[in-house]
């Protein structure tokens, strides 16, 4: 592991950290990825069909197994691990910008990150959303009325149809989000991107964006990414091994 020796180095003499995550971060949680090697969709390709906005808001029968599945998702039950933990140290220690990550768990601000700190580029499944009037509110809040019976519980406010406050295929993210994690990026001293086949847009640009401004890129995963060719070091394995290493390696 010499390279990350090298890589510490930099984010010990960094004081504006980016992490850059994606859905491998939150495996060691219990929360399966999409596309890593037992990812749901590599498992299973019609999952992807469902997380589609077409298809949520034109099919009824899709949004009860869409609500039945939350019901006992492990999304809602499960608890950061060392890798949120080891990024939660370096904003102790001020050397954190900002978390931009593209998961929805949460577990960022579990792992005790100041909410405003990290930019979710794909929301949250800890709110739901009107797609009629926009009304967002505590998704236990509507798990509740699932609980109570409720197959496919609409808008209490317009009668619309409620999704998670999640980003789905085919809807568009949000430009403020997008343009905090693009600002973070080109204000940044060293990126580690940690977790993400890197192949989900825009969210990857930030790499390529990071480098941009001369930031020193630290890419963390389990196999070779998209974004590999801007890395200035590649830490290849298991997260739950190279973070709390990196992150504690790096302590002033
Ligand atoms: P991805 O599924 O495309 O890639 C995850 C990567 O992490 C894979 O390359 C995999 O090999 C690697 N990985 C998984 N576990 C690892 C481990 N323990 N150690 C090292 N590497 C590991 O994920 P993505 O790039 O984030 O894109 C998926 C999309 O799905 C995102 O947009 C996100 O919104 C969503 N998603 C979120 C969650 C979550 O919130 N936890 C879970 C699944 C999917």
């Amino acid at each position: 592991m010499s390279d990350v020796h090298e890589a510490a180095g930099w984010v010990r003499a960094a004081s504006r950290v980016v992490v850059l995550t994606g859905a491998g971060i939150s495996t060691d949680s219990g929360i399966p990825d999409f596309r890593g090697p037992n990812g749901l969709w590599t498992r299973n390709p019609d999952a992807e069909k469902a997380s589609t906005l077409q298809h949520y808001l034109a099919d009824g029968e899709l949004r009860k197994r869409a609500w039945q599945n939350r019901l006992d998702a492990p999304l809602f039950s499960a608890r950061p691990n060392a890798s949120h933990f080891a990024f939660a140290a370096l904003e102790e220690r001020e050397q954190l910008l900002a978390v931009v990550t593209q998961n929805v768990d949460g577990l960022h601000q579990a792992a005790g990150h100041d909410p405003r700190n990290v930019i979710e580029l794909h929301g949250t499944v800890h709110f739901s959303r009107c797609w009629g009037c926009n009304d967002r509110r505590p998704m236990e809040q509507m798990l509740n009325r699932v609980r109570a019976g409720e197959a496919d519980p609409e808008c209490e406010i317009c009668g619309g149809v409620v999704k998670s406050d999640t980003i789905l295929f085919g809807q568009n993210l949000v430009a403020d989000v997008i343009d905090a994690a693009m600002t973070a990026a080109e204000h940044c001293d060293v990126l580690i991107a940690a977790g993400s086949s890197l192949s989900v847009f825009p969210a990857a640009n930030v790499v390529p964006r990071a480098k941009s401004v001369g930031a020193k890129v630290i890419i963390a995963n389990g196999e070779p990414t998209g974004m590999d060719r801007f890395a200035d070091a590649l830490l290849l394995g298991q997260l739950a091994e190279i973070l709390p290493t990196l992150c504690s390696l790096a302590t002033p």
